[in-house]
């Protein structure tokens, strides 16, 4: 493909691999943008692409968050991700999956993979059957649906972020204003609830808002009326560039934090929302439960232990935050200096390959 090395060049990457299965159509890629801390973990994504390029700056961007994620979180891992091309809904069969599963298997535990959009905790199963290099399944040990403590380290960053921007750390009375109330927004909505919270929600899904609705009392807004609510936090667990030229004018919140991946649709985004005085709590630091949920299968899985790791965000997002005031940079700066300074450590102190192949 023309122009592979141009962008593996711009993120930095160690590795790209296209693998296909005539048999089951399967085409996918898998990118490792680095082992420097371990072996490169990260979901699977299916998704219909509307063609190769789309595919291969997916895999670029999200392989490259997961590095930065598993620094943040102090995790000894690397970050990769992979791409299938193809519709969930119409197109993925067992054959596939197995066939993605040999792929994985191919990279001899460089990159380690698990679900994401389009793939849920059965298709890990089936692919568990043909590869030892994939986590969040359900079967022989596997910790499931990763969502709940990805909810649970969203909320524990909020509560850090409402402390550092001098509003108390209670959410007694709160406005909490959700994008998007499926699998992580609503587990959030569930544990602000029982903290008090005051819920404004909005959906494309009819059904997911009636939950929410019923559940927790919230009240509905249209999706496109979200983003101007008058409220303490916006919390994007939807969609990614979510925060750009278009919707920063219209917030009316103190706080954005939120599981949504890559909410910034561009760096300037950070620095307009910095100037505005808005806290952002960096999108990677503060959704990193669900990657320390399934990590935790490589070690032997045990509840108490995560929830003590994934209740370690409110300290993750409280020093980035109090970073940010003191050196006076956007938070979503600080925490790629956190990353980076960790990753640079590594590097150097590095005399053979962080694990065994
Ligand atoms: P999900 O698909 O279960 O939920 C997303 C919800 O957003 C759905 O209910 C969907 O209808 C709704 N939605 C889509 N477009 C919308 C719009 N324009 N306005 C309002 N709502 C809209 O996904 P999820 O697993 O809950 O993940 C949510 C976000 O968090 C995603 O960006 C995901 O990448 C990220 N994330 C999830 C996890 C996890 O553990 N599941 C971990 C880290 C990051």
């Amino acid at each position: 493909m023309m122009g592979v090395f141009h962008d593996v060049e711009t993120y930095g990457h160690e590795q790209i691999s296209f693998f296909h299965d005539k048999e089951s159509g399967l085409k996918a890629i898998i990118g490792v943008h680095s082992t420097v801390l371990g072996p490169a973990l990260g979901g699977c994504r299916m998704w219909k692409y509307t063609d190769e390029q789309a595919a291969l700056r997916d895999v670029l961007r999200l392989s490259r968050g997961m590095t930065y994620k598993a620094a943040v979180a102090g995790l000894n891992l690397g970050g990769g991700k992979a791409v299938v091309m193809a519709d969930a809904r119409t197109e993925k069969t067992p054959e596939m999956l197995k066939a993605f599963g040999r792929a994985v298997e191919a990279m001899g535990g460089r990159y380690i993979t698990a679900e994401d959009v389009g793939m849920s905790v059965s298709d890990i199963d089936t692919i568990r059957g043909c590869t030892k290099h994939a986590v969040g399944g359900s079967n022989e040990g596997g910790s499931g649906d990763p969502s709940v403590m990805t909810a649970f380290g969203v909320f524990q960053g909020m509560k850090a972020a409402l402390k550092t921007s001098a509003l108390g750390e209670s959410l007694e009375g709160a406005r909490v204003a959700i994008q998007g109330v499926g699998n992580v927004g609503y587990h959030l909505a569930s544990y602000l609830s029982a903290a008090g919270a005051k819920l404004v929600v909005a959906d494309i899904y009819p059904n997911q808002l009636e939950k929410v609705v019923q559940e927790f009392g919230a009240e509905v807004v249209a999706p496109d009326q979200i983003y101007s609510v008058d409220c303490d936090i916006f919390a994007p667990c939807a969609l990614g560039a979510i925060l750009n030229a278009r919707t920063i004018p219209q917030l009316k919140c103190k706080i954005v934090a939120g599981s949504a991946n890559n909410q910034l649709e561009t760096e300037a985004d950070g620095f307009d929302l910095f100037s505005r005085g808005i806290v952002y709590a960096p999108d990677y630091a503060i959704n990193s439960g669900g990657l320390i949920n399934v990590a935790a299968e490589l070690e032997g899985y045990n509840y108490e232990r995560v929830l003590a790791k994934v209740s370690k965000v409110y300290d993750t997002i409280e020093s980035i935050l109090e970073r940010s005031k003191v050196e006076n940079m956007p938070p979503h700066k600080a925490a790629d200096a956190v990353a980076e300074l960790r990753l640079a450590q590594a590097k150097k102190s590095m005399v053979e390959p962080a694990f065994a192949v």
